[in-house]
């Protein structure tokens, strides 16, 4: 699938910033620093609440791999897809190059495009940091409770469209600290929890947690917190039956 065509829910000026990172995504303190500093938190959120181990489990929109190659060394059969070659290219490569040589597993894809064949599929699907990028999330949602399995567990995460998220990530995460490359996010497009709630109810998902997060690029120190007006994460679940 090449991305140069136009897809479905894809926004070819996000995947073309995506693409011009490529090859820095694993370097921990450049443009992707803040995804390496709070991975071990946005794991701990998914472990404590679903077993991954042994599990079917899929990311969609995994880039270059940071929360795909966590979720293997904890032991799940896990797939990440995400439509831009060239994350997934550094993906696969890395992932060899740390002996992570069966999972995870990489294809080019976008939920929309995998649920055709790979419906209920996994026991565990996970879209972090990624619904604030693609042109409708409410289309992205209802693909990814398809890919669920009954009962699966469902994780989200994304960026509260409040202003206090304008003033942190976009004007000093991106202007000021530079600790963002600059277009990063697009504050029009970050979604409230209400929203994000209701598209996983719409999709036939139960919430279970909606949960926030934070984190201070100075000391690089990520964790959950009660407010939820900049970052937070989602657990919802499919029904059993
Ligand atoms: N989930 C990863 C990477 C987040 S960066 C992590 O948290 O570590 C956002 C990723 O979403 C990029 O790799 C981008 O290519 C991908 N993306 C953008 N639009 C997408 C879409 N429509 N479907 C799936 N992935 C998409």
């Amino acid at each position: 699938m090449p991305y140069s065509q136009p897809q479905p829910n894809v926004d070819a000026a996000e995947l073309a910033k995506f693409e011009s990172l490529a090859h820095r995504w694993w370097d921990r303190d450049g443009e992707f620093k803040p995804l390496h500093d709070i991975n071990d938190v946005r794991l701990q959120f998914i472990t404590d609440r679903a077993k991954v181990s042994e599990q079917d489990v899929i990311e969609v929109g995994c880039g270059g791999g940071i929360l795909a190659e966590s979720l293997a060394r904890a032991g799940a059969r896990i797939v990440g897809i995400d439509p831009a070659r060239g994350p997934l290219t550094v993906a696969q490569i890395h992932a060899k190059e740390n002996d992570l040589l069966e999972y995870p597993k990489y294809e080019l894809a976008t939920a929309e495009t995998y649920v055709d064949e790979h419906a209920a599929s996994f026991d565990v699907v996970a879209a972090l940091e990624m619904l604030e990028h693609v042109p409708d999330f409410r289309i992205t949602v209802a693909s990814l409770a398809e890919l669920g399995k009954p009962g699966a567990h469902m994780f989200f995460s994304t960026i509260n469209r409040h202003p206090k998220a304008f003033a942190l990530m976009v004007v000093a995460g991106e202007y000021v600290l530079n600790v963002l490359p600059k277009g990063t996010h697009d504050y029009a497009k970050f979604i409230k929890p209400s929203e994000l709630a209701r598209a996983a109810r719409d999709a036939g998902l139960t919430v279970k947690t909606i949960q926030g997060y934070r984190y201070n690029p100075f000391t690089r120190y990520c964790t959950l917190c009660d407010s939820v007006d900049v970052n937070y994460l989602m657990h919802a679940q499919k029904p059993i039956a």
